[in-house]
């Protein structure tokens, strides 16, 4: 079933201790493909996005990454194989400057999707910023260089986990406008998001979580006319 994806999630259950959270999850990820995973709060969605980069191990199913099976790989390999997490609380250098938080994204990585030139030019508003300490930054600028940090690097995938949340509405379309800019050069994306409306912006296909089960998959076109599965699984309409 998975011979053109990238990623391909097969079954898997993830649990905390006792408390099973996710049950025979399955998704998949092809090339160039940005693909939006959708639900309530405690769906499920971040468990999700750290069984597959590697922080929490599914106790069954498989996860299969550019023909590599990853399920049992420490997280670390996984990153080396070039699938970059962002997770929900943003991860930069404090107590770095802007430019030296970019060019911890280029260690051990010879090619990556951009230059620091080119996120510059992208981002002109972390080129300003470029010799701050991270730690200064709105979070909306904050979460522009954690993704940026992620494309300077060898990224084949990117895992977004909410990047609008708590952003200005200015903020969230410039985070879109990385997001799709990123899509462009050819990186496939999964991106976890409870706005709606940010989403269907930048998705070509949505799954959505309930309950720790996938309930629905579809194209964005056909997401956006079906308000009968937006009113049950997501509140809205
Ligand atoms: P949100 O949008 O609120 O972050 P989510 O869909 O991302 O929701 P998860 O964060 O994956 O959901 O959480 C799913 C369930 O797992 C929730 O019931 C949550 O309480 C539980 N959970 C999450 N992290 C842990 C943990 N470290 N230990 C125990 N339970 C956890």
């Amino acid at each position: 079933s998975s011979d053109d994806s990238l990623l391909s999630v097969e079954q898997i259950d993830t649990a905390y201790g006792k408390s099973q959270v996710l049950r025979d999850v399955s998704l998949e990820v092809g090339n160039g493909e940005v693909v939006a995973l959708l639900g309530r709060n405690g769906a499920g969605k971040t468990t999700t996005l750290r069984s597959i980069s590697g922080v929490i191990k599914p106790f069954d199913g498989t996860i299969v990454f550019d023909g590599t099976d990853i399920t049992s790989l420490p997280d670390h390999e996984i990153s080396r194989l070039g699938v970059s997490y962002v997770a929900e609380e943003r991860a930069i250098f404090p107590d770095l400057t802007v430019a030296e938080n970019l060019e911890m994204g280029r260690v051990n990585r010879d090619d990556g999707v951009f230059t620091i030139e080119e996120v510059y030019d992208l981002l002109p508003r972390l080129e300003e910023r470029s010799e701050q300490l991270a730690s200064h930054l709105s979070g909306g600028e904050q979460q522009m260089l954690v993704i940026a940090r992620a494309v300077v690097g060898q990224t084949k995938l990117l895992l977004l986990d909410e990047p609008t949340e708590g952003l200005a509405p200015q903020i969230v379309e410039d985070v879109l406008d990385i997001i799709e800019h990123v899509s462009d050069q050819g990186i496939p994306i999964l991106l976890v998001e409870q706005n709606l409306n940010a989403v269907l912006e930048v998705s070509d296909r949505n799954y959505i979580l309930n309950k720790g089960e996938i309930v629905y998959e579809g194209t964005t076109e056909a997401l956006q006319a079906d308000e009968e599965t937006q009113q049950q699984y997501l509140g809205i309409g």
